[in-house]
């Protein structure tokens, strides 16, 4: 059988070299377009993993986090058959120890955005899907396992607030994220709960680039693209060695939430 993987992420991980592109793909979905095309790619040779990427921000990163078409891009992953899903995120920190440059694969997650389209259930059929526990277990698991072989400074879980942006928290609001989250991000929601939605297993691989401005510290884009920079080799090495375990997940709770929800 062979393994299918779908990435969101930066345009760094397509240009990493790990897998061979073997096409693209412009997919229509039904709620829209998705950020840009899918690059189709193998590793380790014909059949043996495919590799399928979407720049989450699109060709060239014009696409801001609020404006991102988060339906459309799990849409087409599922139209392509990829059932899991490893998306990198760059997040800011909430708390001293989780220290720019360091990993944290995200367990939980506070949903603080406004204005997305938060679901595919728009009715006339009503379905409430458990996200009780947002992430796959499966996949946050071998990720952590992954990292703690490579000797890779992580924190296996984590609350990731995500925020509308694209504008940063005031102090006030970083200050009271504190008590609740240890990661602050844009875009992990709604990606995650529509990757659920349709029984998609999905895990969180965040790139701590700052300390959010609870630290009395600026945070300035200039500092996160630096860190994101010197640390992308990390997030290239997690997954790269993901790929090649992915026929060991046997993950069957993602799908399970959708028959619990009655669907
Ligand atoms: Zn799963």
């Amino acid at each position: 059988m062979t393994v299918k993987v779908g990435i969101i992420g930066g345009s760094g991980i397509a240009d990493a070299g790990f897998f061979n592109e073997v096409g693209r793909k412009s997919i229509e979905t039904p709620y829209g377009k998705p950020s840009g095309e899918y690059i189709l790619g193998e590793v380790g040779g014909a059949g043996k993993a495919e590799v399928i990427f979407l720049p989450r921000h699109g060709p060239g990163h014009k696409t801001p986090p609020h404006k991102i078409n988060y339906r459309a891009n799990i849409w087409g992953f599922k139209e392509l058959g990829v059932d899991k899903l490893i998306c990198p995120s760059a997040v800011g920190s909430l708390r001293e120890d989780y220290r720019p440059g360091e990993i944290c694969l995200a367990d939980q997650f506070i949903d603080w955005t406004r204005g997305r389209e938060l679901t595919f259930y728009d009715g006339p059929e009503v379905v409430h899907v458990s996200v009780a526990d947002p992430y796959c277990e499966s996949l946050r698991k071998m990720l952590a396992g992954i990292c703690e072989e490579q000797n890779i400074p992580h924190h296996p879980t984590g609350t990731m607030v995500v925020i509308a942006g694209p504008r940063f928290s005031t102090r006030a609001e970083s200050k009271m994220f504190r008590n609740y989250a240890d990661i602050i991000g844009m875009t992990g929601v709604p990606e995650a709960q529509l990757a659920r939605e349709l029984g998609i297993c999905y895990a969180n691989l965040s790139m701590i680039t700052d300390y959010d401005v609870w630290a009395e510290k600026p945070v300035n884009v200039s500092e996160v693209i630096r860190t994101m920079k010197e640390n992308a080799g990390k997030i290239q090495t997690i997954i790269e060695a993901a790929i090649g375990r992915l026929a060991d997940v046997e993950c069957k709770e993602c799908r399970a939430h959708l028959d619990e929800a009655g669907f």
